[in-house]
This record gives structure tokens, sequence and C-alpha cells, in this order.
């Protein structure tokens, strides 16, 4: 509702290729009919279940029809101009730069093509600061991995400053973080932001304990982290101690079975300490949702405020891996907005 699309939000979480909307999938399926791929397999609509197995199926599927700069060049235009349509002001998008060599898409290629994306739509002059993470995909391994971290260090370095950090990611049953310790560590130390998919599944535990130490600068799901889920207070008392935001996504953690219903989601836990968290859509093509309605979700689950929800949106800016100078202009036009709310 106006509430809702109104406030003035920050993401973080979003990966590009799970969040093409349905209008954007019909697109790329019309460009690519001998595919024989429908909507339907594109998405999880509303009141449906998928193992997260599943889930990373339906990857699968939008990365057949997202092959090409041209596919990359509009998937990531459409992605932001619907944020910014949300009421998104600051997003950050993240994906796997990947090859392809039936179309002669290159990793460099995939980039630059995304980079080039998020210019277009800065000199639309649209309301929304964009920048972007290289993803490491987890099952891809060790070597991949440290290329990654290369090439989002020459992007750090050459680029005009859309290549913030990194993210790891991917089917959390696959590969195990201390393989990507090194790669990780690397980007740290060349100045790339960390934000780690951590405890998504439980059993975790001991990885997780070793992708904290780093630190990272934020957390993607961090579902089993707390002891009420089989996590640990060790755990938590890490990512408290070096204050480490979460990144949390409802619709797709309920979608995805990782949490059995939202009044059970693990917002609860950490909003009830006090700790940073971030609310974010995670796919939200995949999972049929945009931020307007995770900030919805939470205030009809968790009974917030209109008040609790804006300090929660404003709370994320300082979670962003954007310049101080940013965050400043974010806070100014927070601040500038809000008597059209309240
Ligand atoms: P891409 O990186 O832009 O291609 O976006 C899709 C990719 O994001 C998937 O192949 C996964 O590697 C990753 N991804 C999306 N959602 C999740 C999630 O919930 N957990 C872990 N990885 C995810």
């Amino acid at each position: 509702d106006f509430f809702h699309r109104t406030l003035p939000k920050v993401e973080l979480h979003a990966h590009l290729n799970g969040s093409v909307s349905s209008q954007t999938i019909d697109k790329l399926i019309r460009r690519k009919p001998h595919l024989n791929i429908e909507r339907s397999m594109t998405a999880i609509g509303k009141g449906q279940r998928r193992t997260l197995e599943e889930c990373f199926q339906v990857f699968k599927v939008i990365h057949q029809l997202v092959d090409t700069e041209e596919d990359i060049l509009m998937v990531t235009t459409d992605v932001i101009r619907e944020f910014a349509a949300d009421g998104v002001k600051y997003l950050e998008l993240r994906s796997t730069p990947r090859e392809e060599t039936n179309t002669g898409l290159t990793k460099k290629g995939y980039v630059e093509t995304v980079v080039k994306a998020i210019q277009l739509c800065k000199n639309e002059g649209l309301d929304i600061d964009v920048r972007c993470l290289m993803a490491i995909d987890r099952r891809n391994g060790a070597q991949v991995a440290m290329e990654t971290v290369k090439l989002a260090e020459e992007f750090l370095l050459s680029s005009d400053g859309s290549v913030v950090g990194l993210d790891l990611s991917g089917d959390p049953k696959v590969g195990h973080g201390k393989d990507l310790l090194p790669a990780l560590q690397r980007g740290r130390n060349s100045g790339l932001k960390l934000s780690l998919h951590l405890s998504e599944i439980p059993s975790q535990l001991e990885e997780s304990d070793l992708l904290l130490n780093l630190p990272p600068d934020r957390i993607g799901h961090g579902t089993f982290l707390h002891p009420e889920v089989g996590g640990s207070q060790s755990l938590v008392d890490k990512v408290l101690k070096n204050n480490i935001p979460l990144e949390l996504c409802l619709t797709s953690n309920v979608k995805g079975q990782t949490v059995p219903c939202y009044s059970q989601h693990h917002f609860k836990y950490w909003y009830q300490l006090g700790h940073p968290i971030v609310i974010c859509t995670d796919d939200k093509g995949v999972f049929c949702t945009d931020l307007s309605q995770e900030y919805q979700l939470v205030s009809s689950t968790f009974g917030l405020s209109h008040e609790d929800l804006w300090n929660l949106s404003e709370q994320a800016i300082d979670c962003t891996f954007a310049p101080e100078t940013i965050k400043q202009q974010l806070k100014q036009k927070w601040t500038d907005l809000k008597p059209r709310l309240f």
C-alpha cells in the first residue's frame, strides 16, 4: 500500500538473475522460443513452497534465458527500474560472472555489461544509487573463487565505483567455506567488502564459525546461527561483537522452506536484540515479491509500526557498502522525505 511503497528503502541482498520479473522473463522467452521455457518454470507463486534444491533448479532455467550481453543489459536495466519504481533509493545487486561458450559471453564482458546498465540507468535520471557485488558460487570451488576476486579487483580499480564487494552464495549443501577462505581473505585485503551467505541451512556451524573470523562485513540470511534453532551462543557472540548486519529475506526463506512460517522467522530473534538487520528480497522474480511487500510482511507478522519500519529502512543506510559521502546524502534524502509519510 501507499506507506510501504512510498517509504524510501535500501535493498542490499538481491541476486540479479533471481530478481528478473515475469514481464522481463516474457521478453526473454520471446527471444528464445526454441528453449521451450514457460514462465511458470522461473517463479514460485503465492502460497507455493519448494525445497532449496528445487529453487536452485529454477536459477538454471533462468540462466538458459540470460546468456548474452544483450540479455544481461536488458535484465539489469529492467531490474534497476523496477526497484526504483518500488521506492528503493539505494540498491546493491549481486551476480555471478558467467561465461557461455555458445554465445561468446566472457566473465569480464558479463561484469562490464552490468556496470554499463548501471550507468545507463544513472543517465536516465532514475532516483536510485546502484552498486554491485561479484558473487562467488560456492559450488565452483577455490580456483574460480580466486578468479572472481581478481576480476573484482580489476573493476574496483578501473570502473566508476560501481563494484564494491563480493558475495558468497550458491547451494549451501555444496562445497565448503574453508576452501574459499584464501580468495575471500585476498578480496578483503584489496578493499572489497564481503557479504557472505552464512548458516542458510542447519549443520554449517563449523563453516560459519570459520567465516565469521574473517569477519564479513554483512551476513546473508544467518538463519541457523542462534541457539534456539541449533546454532550456538558463541556464533551469536561473534556477530554481536563485530556488529555484523544481517540481510533478512522473509518470503524467500519461507518459500524455500528453511523457515517453517513467517512468525518463526529469525527476524524476531535479532530484532529483539536491537542488532542491525536489513530487510531484503533475495530473488524478487523467483519468489514473486518486492521490497515494499517484505516491509509490509515484517510489519504484519511482528506488529511493527510505521515508525519502526521507518527506523529499519533508515538504519539500513549504515549497512551499505557505499562511500561515506553517499551515506550522508542518503540520510539527507530520508530526512527530506519523512514529512510526506508522517
Ligand atoms: P546470479 O548470480 O545473478 O546468476 O543469480 C542467481 C544465483 O544467485 C544462483 O545461481 C545462486 O548461486 C545465487 N542465489 C540466489 N538465491 C540464493 C539463495 O537463497 N541462497 C544461495 N544462493 C542464492
